[in-house]
Order: C-alpha cells, then sequence, then structure tokens
C-alpha cells in the first residue's frame, strides 16, 4: 500500500467506503426482513435484535441501534434508494431516521427536502436542518392541539416540607382555558370586594385563588363520595386542646401538623371537620367526622348575615367561614350569636396574631384596627 501515490490512495479509500456503506444498507435489509418474517422467534429469541446479539456477537446496543435501523429504512424508501446510489451516506440516513421517529407523517411530506439537505451537508450542518424541522413540527403539534401535545399534560401535587404543598404540571388547552377562567374569575372578584390592596403578590394572589376554587368544590354538597363519604378537609385535634383546657395539636390527614397561629382558624371553620383525640392518640368519636358547626347552624348564619360582615367586604356566603366571635379556647360556645360569617381572606386577617380584631360592643360585631380603633362599619354598596 506503501507504493500507492496519494490520489490512489484516496480514491482506494472512497470506493472502500463506498463499498462499505453499501454492504451495510444491503446488511440492515436483511435484519430488517428477519425482523419482518419474525425468524428470531424459531429460537425463542423476543427481538431481531437480542437474535443479533447473541447469535452474531454483536454488543447489545449495537444490535439494537441497528434493528432501530433496519426498521427505519424500510418505511423510509426514498432515503434508502438515496443510500444505495451512493447519494447520502449512513450516517445522514441515521440522523433522518432519529427525526423520522418525531413524527413519521410530517417526515415523509418533509423527506425530498430532508433528502436534499443530506446531499450537500455535513453532518454537523445536516443535524441543524434537522433540528430547525422539527422546532417547526412541535410548533405546529402546538398550534393544532393535537394528540401529541395532549399527551403530555400532566399535574403533580403532593405534600413537601412543612406542610406545603408542591404544585406542577402542564395542562392541555381546554383544561389550561378552564383554570385560567376560574381563576381569573376568583382575582376579579377579590378586587371588586376591594380587599385587593393587602401588599399580596400576584403569585400567591393566584395561590389563594385556587384555594378558594378547590374549597367550593369541596363545599358543593352534590360532589361525588368517596370511601362512604363526601371529601372534605379534615382536621384532628385534642380533646383538652378543642375545651381550651390546653395546649395540643391540631393536624390535618394530609399535610400534617397545623401551625399554631393557625390552629384556632381551623378550628372556626364551618367546612371543616373534625376529629376528636382524647390524649394520646385514643379517637374519643371513632370514624366520626363532625362538622365543627352544624350545618343547620350554619345555614341560620348565612340567612342572617348573608355575606362577610368585615367592613366594607361583600363577597357572598360560599366564600365564607363561619367564624366564632369568642374563639372556642376561651369558652365561646358554637352558638348563633358568637357566630359570624367572615371571607376567607379576611378570617384569615382576623386570627393573624397582631392583626385585626373582632370582639362583641352591645352584642353587636365591633372589629377594631390592630392599634385597637374602631373599624366603622360601613355598608357595602
Ligand atoms: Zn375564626
Ligand atoms: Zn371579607
Amino acid at each position: 500500500m506503501s507504493e500507492l501515490p496519494d490520489a490512489g490512495l484516496e480514491q482506494d479509500f472512497a470506493e472502500l467506503q463506498r463499498a462499505v456503506e453499501l454492504l451495510e444498507a444491503e446488511r440492515l435489509r436483511r435484519l430488517a426482513e428477519i425482523d419482518r418474517r419474525g425468524l428470531h422467534e424459531r429460537d425463542g429469541f423476543l427481538s431481531a435484535a437480542s437474535w443479533l446479539a447473541s447469535s452474531h456477537k454483536v454488543a447489545w446496543g449495537n444490535a439494537r441501534a441497528d434493528l432501530r435501523i433496519a426498521r427505519a429504512l424500510r418505511d423510509m424508501p426514498r432515503s434508502l434508494s438515496a443510500l444505495l446510489e451512493g447519494e447520502v451516506s449512513m450516517s445522514a440516513v441515521k440522523v433522518l431516521a432519529a427525526a423520522r421517529q418525531t413524527d413519521p407523517l410530517t417526515f415523509d411530506h418533509s423527506e425530498p427536502q430532508l433528502l436534499e439537505a443530506a446531499r450537500v451537508h455535513a453532518i454537523g450542518d445536516l443535524q441543524r436542518v434537522v433540528g430547525f424541522w422539527r422546532q417547526q413540527v412541535d410548533h405546529a403539534h402546538d398550534l393544532r392541539g393535537d394528540d401529541a401535545a395532549r399527551a403530555r399534560r400532566r399535574l403533580h401535587a403532593s405534600a413537601t416540607y412543612l406542610g406545603m404543598v408542591r404544585v406542577d404540571g402542564d395542562l392541555d388547552p381546554e383544561t389550561g382555558e378552564a383554570l385560567l377562567t376560574a381563576l381569573g374569575a376568583v382575582l376579579d372578584a377579590e378586587t371588586r370586594s376591594n380587599i385587593g390592596e393587602d401588599g399580596l403578590t400576584p403569585a400567591q394572589r393566584r395561590a389563594d385563588a385556587l384555594g378558594e376554587i378547590c374549597r367550593l368544590w369541596l363545599d358543593r354538597s352534590d360532589r361525588p363520595m368517596v370511601g362512604g363519604e363526601r371529601p372534605h378537609v379534615t382536621l384532628t385535634v385534642d380533646a383538652g386542646m378543642l375545651a381550651g383546657r390546653e395546649a395540643g395539636t391540631a393536624e390535618l390527614d394530609r399535610t400534617g401538623p397545623v401551625p399554631e397561629e393557625l390552629e384556632k382558624q381551623h378550628l372556626c371553620d364551618a367546612s371543616v371537620m373534625r376529629v376528636v383525640l382524647s390524649g394520646r392518640s385514643q379517637p374519643m368519636d371513632v370514624g366520626r367526622r363532625t362538622p365543627i358547626v352544624p350545618p343547620a347552624m350554619r345555614r341560620a348564619v348565612i340567612v342572617r348575615d348573608r355575606r362577610c360582615r368585615f367592613p366594607g367586604c361583600d363577597r357572598p356566603h360560599s366564600w365564607c367561614d363561619a367564624h366564632h366571635i369568642v374563639h372556642r379556647a376561651d369558652g365561646g360556645p358554637t352558638a348563633i350569636g358568637n357566630l359570624l360569617l367572615l371571607c376567607r381572606r379576611h378570617h384569615r386577617m382576623v386570627h393573624a396574631p397582631g392583626g385585626f380584631s373582632l370582639e362583641l360592643l352591645d352584642s353587636r360585631p365591633a372589629f377594631k384596627r390592630p392599634d385597637g380603633s374602631l373599624l366603622e362599619d360601613r355598608v357595602p354598596p
């Protein structure tokens, strides 16, 4: 070989390269045919790839890649003939075969143009062309909102540290539209009820709005039964704590212990069910969840108050909790005279330490600012 002139060596190499690729193409055609006829099954192989790996001592990864490209070539007759004519290289065909997997139908349409790119471009440039083609295909999918895009929908929601719940997902267009519409409606109502000036970020507002949407669903009387009962937020509390005798713990079913400053608010809440424990984890009323405010009493409070009673707020009763003016822990009874409708936002504000307070003056509810001054009861428009 050392006596070959340079040009001859290059010529020689080109011919061998071409021959190897031709042989390779023919080898893959036969592998595809073996796969189609299922010849590998005769010896109990589960796939033509495992047959190839075992019978011809081919590395498993290579055997699998060979079968993939062999099958692709069977479905890409134009690329195969270009390969056999020596117009495109095997490497280029592999790039095209990978592209075809993205979307076979669209690929079959685009094959002539992509083949033309494979004829003129080096592999690196061909990969860029194919990447661009892929982007366009993805974009078309998104615009069509078709099944491939829809199949990507997912939602994860799970409790993490400190009882926070992480939500993450991609929604298909219809579900996403429903979510955005519902969130928008809740945020809108909030702006109208004039309590938007409290320094919350838009993201915090959306999180609260999502909670509101879930609560409204849980409050529906026709929600489906789960495990023999209607789903609701369940709080497990110590009996001593409920009676206000001692400090205790309150725990939500899925997210765990309730932070101390929220305990009172939860114990007020009409829509939350409770399971009472006496002392060391002994359920007093086993399996019996009782609403903290009985439904009949809640209805009576709704008839009387109709909406959130915080001065200037007009959110309807479906957004409200029945708040104990004198808290149960301070001996306040669950009685109509001691209950007041407050929307979730105002309920939270009234329970926040160092925030607004509420007491009975001449048996009428009186709201006070954090500095102790009386909040005028402005009648809503
Ligand atoms: Zn309350
Ligand atoms: Zn309110």
